[in-house]
């Protein structure tokens, strides 16, 4: 079947099982199956691909609303393809935003950083990447999560950060750090099953589920944390003020919040001092 074909076909189905991003999707499957990018696929519609099983599998998975990075195995994040699998969230562009200003506050300063709930390991990776006196801890409850983070920070060759398994709720990292951050789970467990069949059904609740209120990691991160400088937060739609609450009540001087690109209150930084 020539591309232009299979192009026209995955399109038929994916709109057929209410996939919006349809077309989108369909390049990034291919795209990744044949190993070219979308304009090579543009350009090359006549081209004849003589295997499409695989391709067709890889379609039929998306029709069932599995994530597209899920079906590839990466996605990207600040501008770096990261690893993914089933055991991790997927990084979102609102979590670039707090990076950004992690970033911004760290620059080539040598400072020690944790990033607790570390997932794929896109925000110690990404952070570490672009500041390069950066020192990090990263933690995750999940054994597999950490399995994941640490093939991405050898893929971009950072060795700056220690990885470790560790629940923030029995057993505290002891250190101080100048900074904390952390994109914890912060849905509330009402709210889980009216997520889109995406969301909800492939990634793991333990990445998702902020307990009954959502705001189950801030508090106890809140108390706990040791930091010299900032505690950075990503939040949930409508938890800014909460969080801001949370901070200001356990110590914390000034609180900045920053919106995203939806002008959504989405990331929550308190200043130690
Ligand atoms: N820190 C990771 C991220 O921002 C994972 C977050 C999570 O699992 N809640 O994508």
């Amino acid at each position: 079947m020539v591309i232009g074909k299979l192009i026209e076909k995955s399109n038929e189905i994916l709109k057929k099982s209410g996939i919006q991003s349809y077309r989108l999707d369909t390049c990034v499957l291919l795209g990744k199956y044949l190993g070219v990018d979308k304009s090579y696929l543009i350009t090359h519609k006549d081209a004849e691909v003589g295997d499409t099983d695989g391709f067709f599998e890889m379609v039929e998975r998306r029709a069932n609303h599995e994530p597209v990075a899920y079906i590839t195995g990466n996605k990207e994040f600040m501008s770096l393809e990261f690893d993914i699998t089933a055991d991790v969230l997927i990084p979102r562009p609102e979590t670039e935003l707090l990076v950004e200003a992690i970033i911004k506050y760290v620059g080539n300063r040598r400072l020690d950083m944790l990033d607790i709930g570390t997932g794929s390991g896109c925000i110690a990776v990404s952070c570490c990447y672009y500041c390069k006196n950066l020192m990090a801890d990263a933690v995750d409850i999940s054994p597999e999560a950490l399995a994941v983070a640490r093939q991405n920070a050898k893929k971009h060759d950072i060795g700056r950060i220690n990885f470790f398994l560790c629940d923030v709720f029995t057993s505290f990292p002891d250190k101080e750090y100048d900074i904390i951050v952390s994109n914890p789970p912060y849905i509330k467990k009402n709210d889980l099953p009216a997520l889109m069949k995406d969301v909800g059904r492939y990634e793991p609740e333990s990445a998702l589920c902020g307990g009954a209120d959502g705001l189950f990691f801030y508090r106890v991160i809140a108390k706990h944390a040791k930091t010299r400088d900032i505690l950075a937060f990503e939040v949930g739609a409508g938890q800014s003020n909460d969080v801001a609450n949370i901070l200001t009540g356990c110590g914390y001087k000034k609180v900045e919040i920053i919106k995203d690109y939806s002008l959504i209150e989405r990331v929550v930084i308190g200043r130690y001092r």
